[in-house]
């Protein structure tokens, strides 16, 4: 569809509610900030296959030039290094807001810079949507439910949430930027879409992030233990990267606000997601324990019924199809061309 039936940015910045004669434009423009982060990678390369022209806005605290550089040279591609917590002048049509780490270790080494980047930078980011009539999507997490009391997560759940603990700055700075985002739906008319992912893997992942998935498929790769945080009773759903994306953009096209859960429901506990490593990349791969991390929620698995009803959509991958994508992924990157140990 042209640019003037599916946006009102173009209509209000660049003409005051009328196109002006003799200008039409293919593609939406958008802007994706942490864009050059594992999940914003891959929405970025769907919407450029579309025929969109983005633009990644990221301070690579944890993103990587590498994941985007293949879009270098193509002039429906933009790459900034900014960090979202100044504010940006910009002219698009959509936003979706993914900048913020997402791995404990990383949301954890700066705690107040978490923080910052979730209020702060969420903010300027609808600041922006606002002037500019674009539409937001706010990825926010299923850490809002905390250490859940119910299960699987419903997203009416209102969660379970230590306020003053170490996981805080993530859990509750994504709180609060869902708050953000319906003050501004609200309050300033703003059109927006929230999505509450569930842990996510997939290639592109920083190898040590920290998060279980990366650890387990990189610690069988190098032939080192699979570390098992706790009594590894506590459970993760997975869901592979490819779904989520899909399940972004349909949000974003979409006419629901949300929140939507969206995450692959297959459960695992931390045990048997070894267990699926080790079948995946060495069964002689052993297994230590360590001491599990405070305020860690014991479980965790999506009700994914509103996104299958308002979105039409619902995961593909489960673990054991997604694993091995990831898997060839991580040897390239730990290996090199070398598929049999480090060159
Ligand atoms: P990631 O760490 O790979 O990507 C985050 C990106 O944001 C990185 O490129 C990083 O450099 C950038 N960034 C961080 N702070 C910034 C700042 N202040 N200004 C500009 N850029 C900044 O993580 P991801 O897994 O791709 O997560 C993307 C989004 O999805 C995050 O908002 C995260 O909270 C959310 N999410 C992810 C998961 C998951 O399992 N991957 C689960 C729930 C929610
Ligand atoms: N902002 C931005 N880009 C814009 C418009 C706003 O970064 O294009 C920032 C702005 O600097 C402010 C925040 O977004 O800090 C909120 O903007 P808003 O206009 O809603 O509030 P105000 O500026 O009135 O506080
Ligand atoms: N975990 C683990 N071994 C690791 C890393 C994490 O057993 O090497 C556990 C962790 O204690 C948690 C679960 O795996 O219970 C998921 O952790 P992750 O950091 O991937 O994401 P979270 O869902 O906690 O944000």
């Amino acid at each position: 569809k042209p640019i003037y039936e599916r946006s009102n940015a173009f209509r209000m910045v660049n003409s005051g509610g009328k196109i002006p004669l003799g200008i039409k434009r293919k593609g939406l423009r958008i802007v994706v900030t942490g864009g050059a982060g594992f999940v914003g990678s891959h929405l970025v390369d769907r919407l450029i296959a579309r025929g969109d022209s983005v633009i990644v806005v990221d301070n690579f605290f944890t993103g990587r030039k590498e994941n985007v550089m293949h879009h270098f040279g193509n002039p429906r591609f933009e790459l900034i290094r900014h960090d979202v917590v100044e504010p940006l002048l910009l002219e698009v049509d959509q936003i979706y807001h993914l900048a913020c780490p997402a791995s404990p270790v990383h949301y954890k080494f700066n705690p107040v810079k978490t923080i910052k980047t979730n209020v702060v930078g969420t903010l300027n980011m609808l600041g922006l949507a606002k002037r500019v009539g674009a539409r937001f999507l706010l990825t926010s997490t299923s850490e809002v439910y905390g250490d859940p009391l119910q299960h699987p997560q419903v997203e009416t759940y209102w969660g379970n949430v230590n306020p003053i603990g170490v996981r805080s700055c993530y859990d509750e700075g994504k709180r609060t930027a869902e708050t953000l985002t319906m003050d501004y739906h609200r309050g300033a008319g703003v059109e927006v879409r929230i999505a509450r992912i569930f842990n996510t893997y997939g290639p592109r992942m920083c190898i040590d992030d920290g998060r279980v998935v990366s650890n387990f498929v990189a610690q069988a790769l190098r032939k080192e233990a699979l570390t098992v945080y706790g009594d590894g009773k506590q459970t993760r759903s997975f869901q592979y990267v490819s779904d989520l994306v899909e399940g972004l953009m349909r949000l974003m096209e979409g006419e629901h606000v949300g929140p939507f859960n969206l995450g692959n429901p297959g459960e695992f506990t931390m045990l048997e997601l070894a267990k699926v490593v080790q079948e995946t990349i060495d069964p002689d791969a052993k297994i230590e324990y360590r001491p599990n991390t405070e305020d860690d929620p014991h479980k965790r698995k999506p009700d994914i019924t509103r996104a299958k009803d308002l979105l039409g959509w619902e995961p593909k991958v489960d673990l054991r199809k997604g694993l091995p994508l990831m898997v060839t992924d991580f040897r390239e990157r730990i290996f090199g061309d070398h598929k049999d140990g480090p060159g």
